[in-house]
């Protein structure tokens, strides 16, 4: 295998792995995407797996979602599947969707515009650069990182590599295809992926890319809130959200990033448990993540000590939640789930034996809130005897709802519904 070449020509040749030298198989591939690329390949379009889920095949591990690319434009694929719907306003992509929720998406191989080619409008640029189609070698120099920009061709089941990303997949590096100092200006999120993929792979960070983000961290301010809020949200569904988090923390890329937000020790120890519970295959909820982020400061504004009234408690909760939750665009629904966690969390550090005890017990967000409390117990290495106290608690209530249930049941037998229907007046018959 060729070494890494730093400057990538764009004129060299790429590096080509045949069949017998690598460990791809069509038995790994998803069968529906596998459809996907022989439809295209049928009629005559180049169809290649392309991005996360060739780099994670050739590492062994199994992808999250298989995406394909191809020279056939968004409107040719929608003729060949019936099954087919176009989305995103900016970057076209089309969806194929089969039954249990399952979507292949195919995006048409793009290209990075020339700087002539720009429009003068820069607010324009962005469009501009996402809808420029190209060849399979521009479509690879557009990615982010070198291992992002495989191919896996269906023609011949051959991994095409234009960038070095081979070389850089075995010697376990990351590396930002091109000038990282300019890439990071031109996507802000690229340095949140980069910090992503170097704690989930267990990559090497190169140091140039690591100077760029200390360089760029504040260009994150500039990214939309709803990308970063899916790359968080990303984060602790594969478990790296902790890791990821402090390292963004280090870098700087966090207040930027999260509205003014700063982590502490005591955070990123109760996010851990959260990266934990995902990586068990438990789900992961965007509320909980929320209101683990702020479990910290809300200790420290709403000590149990203080004995505050609830009313207190509840608005500052809601107080400490505004500035995030606006910069994301939260719903109201999520936001109050959120500080519900939060209040929940503070009624039961307060003991059992309190006015509401019952409501509480029955309230259906109280299981989570026990968990979450609990979490919060263990990150700190305090005794969890409070929270095992709770917890017999609410399997007592759990119990006796479920009697009172049955047994309401068996005492009132049930009543046939009355007809709703009118008897139709009686009229006199005709004699
Ligand atoms: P995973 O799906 O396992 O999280 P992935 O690498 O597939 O990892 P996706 O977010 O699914 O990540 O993106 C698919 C591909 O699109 C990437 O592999 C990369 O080639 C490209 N890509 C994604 N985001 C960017 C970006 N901000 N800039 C350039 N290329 C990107
Ligand atoms: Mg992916």
């Amino acid at each position: 295998m060729p070494e890494p070449n730093h400057n990538i020509k764009d004129d060299a040749e790429p590096v080509i792995l045949p069949r017998s030298e690598h460990g791809i198989s069509r038995k790994q591939i998803d069968a529906q995407a596998l459809k996907v690329l022989y439809r295209l390949h049928r009629q005559g379009y180049q169809a290649y797996l392309v991005g996360g889920c060739v780099r994670d095949l050739l590492l062994g591990r199994t992808p999250k979602d298989f995406d394909v690319g191809t020279n056939a434009t968004p409107q040719e694929v929608k003729k060949l599947f019936r099954n087919c719907f176009l989305v995103g306003r900016r970057f076209r992509l089309a969806h194929i969707r089969f039954g249990n929720n399952q979507v292949v998406e195919v995006a048409t191989f793009r290209r990075q515009p020339g700087p002539e080619e720009l429009p003068e409008d820069r607010g324009e640029h962005a469009f501009f650069v996402q809808n420029l189609f190209g060849t399979p070698r521009e479509d690879a120099f557009r990615r982010d990182f070198t291992v992002n920009a495989l191919f896996y061709n269906i023609a011949n089941f051959e991994v095409i590599d234009h960038v070095g990303g081979l070389a850089d997949l075995k010697a376990r590096r990351l590396r930002v295809i091109g000038d990282p100092l300019l890439r990071f200006t031109e996507d802000p999120v690229r340095m949140l992926r980069a910090l992503e993929f170097n704690v989930r792979l267990g990559f090497s960070l190169d140091e140039e890319a690591r100077e760029a983000i200390y360089a760029r961290a504040p260009l994150m301010a500039d990214a939309a809130p709803a990308r970063i809020r899916e790359e968080i949200l990303g984060l602790f569904r594969n478990g790296v959200g902790s890791a990821v988090l402090r390292r963004a923390q280090a870098m700087g890329l966090i207040g930027p990033m999260m509205a003014g937000y700063e982590s502490d020790e005591a955070t990123f120890a109760l996010l851990e448990i959260l990266d934990q519970k995902a990586l068990a295959n438990d789900q992961i909820d965007e509320a909980e993540i929320i209101a683990s982020l702020f479990l910290n400061r809300f200790w420290r504004n709403c000590p149990v000590s203080a004995e505050l009234p609830i009313s207190e408690v509840l608005q500052m909760a809601s107080l400490l939640l505004t500035a995030y939750c606006s910069y994301y665009r939260i719903s109201h629904g999520l936001r109050h789930q959120a500080k519900e966690l939060l209040v929940g969390c503070y009624r039961m550090a307060r003991g059992l034996g309190r006015r509401g005890e019952r409501r509480l017990l029955r309230h259906p967000m109280t299981p989570r809130v026990l968990e979450l409390y609990r979490a919060w117990l263990k990150a700190n290495g305090e005794s969890m005897t409070l929270a095992m106290c709770w917890q017999q608690a609410l399997d007592q209530q759990r119990q006796s709802g479920k009697e009172a249930n049955a047994s309401q049941k068996t005492q009132q037998p049930r009543r046939r519904p009355r007809s709703r229907r009118r008897r139709p007046p009686r009229t006199a018959k005709p004699s």
